[in-house]
């Protein structure tokens, strides 16, 4: 028998006792996979279809190699092999270092070129001393169109450091007010933004910090209506978005009009970068033919993020970004770059193009935009959607003072439970909910609660598939008992 090292991402960490790598024997990536899943059920169910096919959402790679490309599951393994699990989170080998389409064709030698302003030339001058970016350079960057999908923990840096680069035309398409928990990331907004609409504060601080830069404002939902008018005129497009739908369909939005599409994602201490795109590499698609379920992984809202990643990763982007711009360096086509903040470790997969991506490969079916939020199984937010009875907090407080309480079941975190909770509560983290699924008892009617009611209405949906009668998710979660019930309850 032969031991392998089996890395497993934080998000599928929780399912396998909170480690981040374990070791396990096999001869091949089949039988270690298989393996794994049987010594944890849960992650059994993240892993393999009810088919007992590997689930698609989920790659493998031995070594830094997708198996897809090698034997797949029966591919074998040697003492002292790496097999990593990548599976998406809400997110070719390149050729030669001089990439021949940018956005702006080259200038004819002598062409007439606008000059710059003397204060352009001292603004921009450390960029003008690298022989990468010249004047030359800096015109291609003043010409540039980028699209920045999402003005949040991502899009916020990546548009301070591309509007201080020089980069002509920045859209932000985006439709969300300031919060004051946007804060501990989005850098582009201040406290005095909070409750104004992100493009309207996102302008003002992109423009003050260079009046050059001409700021786009998109102040609505991209969808597969509007998506080819709004990407259309733009270079670059930078995939800063916290949802599967809207992220397939930047991605197949970006390869039908044959845009280079700049990919980022994070997950807690975790981030992903790449750059996607199909006329010289691989797509979103190649990577992950199809999204998770809606209910396997967490967003942000809910699991959380350190402030800096998304800088981070977001600047990564804005890195690519300008290399593509410029036509300079070597892009991350090919190559998707993992990050792990706690660890300080960068690591690089590699990334080939799927021969059957439905979208980018020679055996392409899809030759237009689709139903995204079908697509990804969100048809809407909220317990209603999945068929879970919900109670208002106004009613849940009148049961709670009635003789005959409900049981109140809280499926946040700890940490979560740590800054609030309702008096009376059973904290039963999410996760936990299959192993303690005993302690809720089938004698009274239950009310499950999180922060908004997400988590919760999940949860309700679990228990009730599970026979479960008399189960009540609370509409709209401790959010709704603050503002409805009790103004001094602390919420987050
Ligand atoms: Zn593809």
């Amino acid at each position: 028998m032969t031991a392998v090292t089996v890395k497993v991402p934080m998000a599928l960490r929780p399912l396998v006792g909170g480690r981040a790598e374990t070791a396990v024997d096999g001869a091949t990536v089949g039988e270690l996979v298989r393996r794994l899943a049987e010594d944890h059920p849960e992650l059994k169910r993240h892993l393999f279809s009810p088919e007992g096919k590997l689930r698609s959402f989920v790659t493998v790679y031995l070594n830094d190699q997708d198996i897809r490309y090698l034997a797949k599951e029966a591919t074998p393994v040697a003492d002292g092999d790496v097999l990593s699990i990548v599976p998406a989170i809400a997110g070719g080998s390149p050729e030669g270092s001089t990439p021949s389409t940018g956005p702006t064709p080259p200038r004819a030698p002598g062409a007439m070129i606008p000059s710059f302003s003397p204060s352009d030339l001292r603004r921009y001058s450390r960029h003008l001393l690298l022989p990468e970016v010249g004047v030359a350079g800096q015109r291609k960057l003043r010409d540039a169109k980028v699209l920045l999908v999402g003005a949040g923990g991502l899009g916020a840096p990546a548009a301070l450091y591309l509007a201080a680069a020089g980069v002509g035309e920045i859209g932000l398409v985006d439709f969300d007010a300031v919060d004051l928990s946007n804060l501990q990331r989005q850098v582009l907004y201040t406290t005095a933004d909070v409750g104004r609409p992100k493009l309207e504060a996102a302008r003002q601080r992109l423009e003050a910090l260079n009046p050059g830069v001409r700021v786009v404002a998109h102040g609505e939902r991209l969808t597969s209506e509007n998506a080819f008018d709004v990407l259309r005129p733009y270079d670059v497009v930078v995939d800063g978005t916290d949802n599967f739908p809207t992220r397939y369909l930047v991605n197949d939005a970006c390869v039908l009009l044959g845009k280079p599409n700049v990919y980022g994602s994070v997950y807690r201490f975790e981030g992903q970068v790449s750059v996607f795109d199909a006329s010289r590499g691989p797509c979103y698609r190649c990577l992950y033919p199809e999204p998770p379920p809606p209910d396997l992984v967490p967003s942000c809202a809910e699991a959380g993020v350190l402030g800096v990643l998304p800088g981070l990763v977001g600047l990564l982007q804005a890195t690519e970004t300008l290399k593509i711009l410029l036509g300079t360096g070597t892009p991350l086509v090919g190559r998707l770059l993992l990050y792990d903040a706690l660890e300080l470790k960068f690591r690089e997969l590699a990334l080939r193009r799927n021969p059957h991506c439905v979208l980018c490969s020679s055996e392409a079916t899809q030759t237009g935009l689709i139903d995204y939020p079908a697509f990804c199984g969100v048809a809407a937010t909220g317990g209603e959607s999945i068929g879970v009875p919900s109670i208002e907090a106004e009613e849940l407080a009148r049961a709670l003072a009635s003789p005959d309480p409900p049981l109140l079941v809280d499926v946040r975190e700890r940490g979560e439970w740590d800054i609030s909770h309702l008096p009376g509560a059973l904290l039963i983290p999410r996760a936990e909910l299959p192993e303690r699924v005993d302690e809720i008892t089938r004698a009274r009617e239950v009310v499950l609660y999180c922060r908004v009611g997400d988590r919760s209405a999940r949860s309700a949906r679990w228990l009730l598939d599970l026979g479960f009668t008399h189960v009540r998710n609370l509409a709209g979660g401790l959010h709704a008992w603050a503002s409805r019930v009790d103004p001094n309850f602390p919420v987050y």
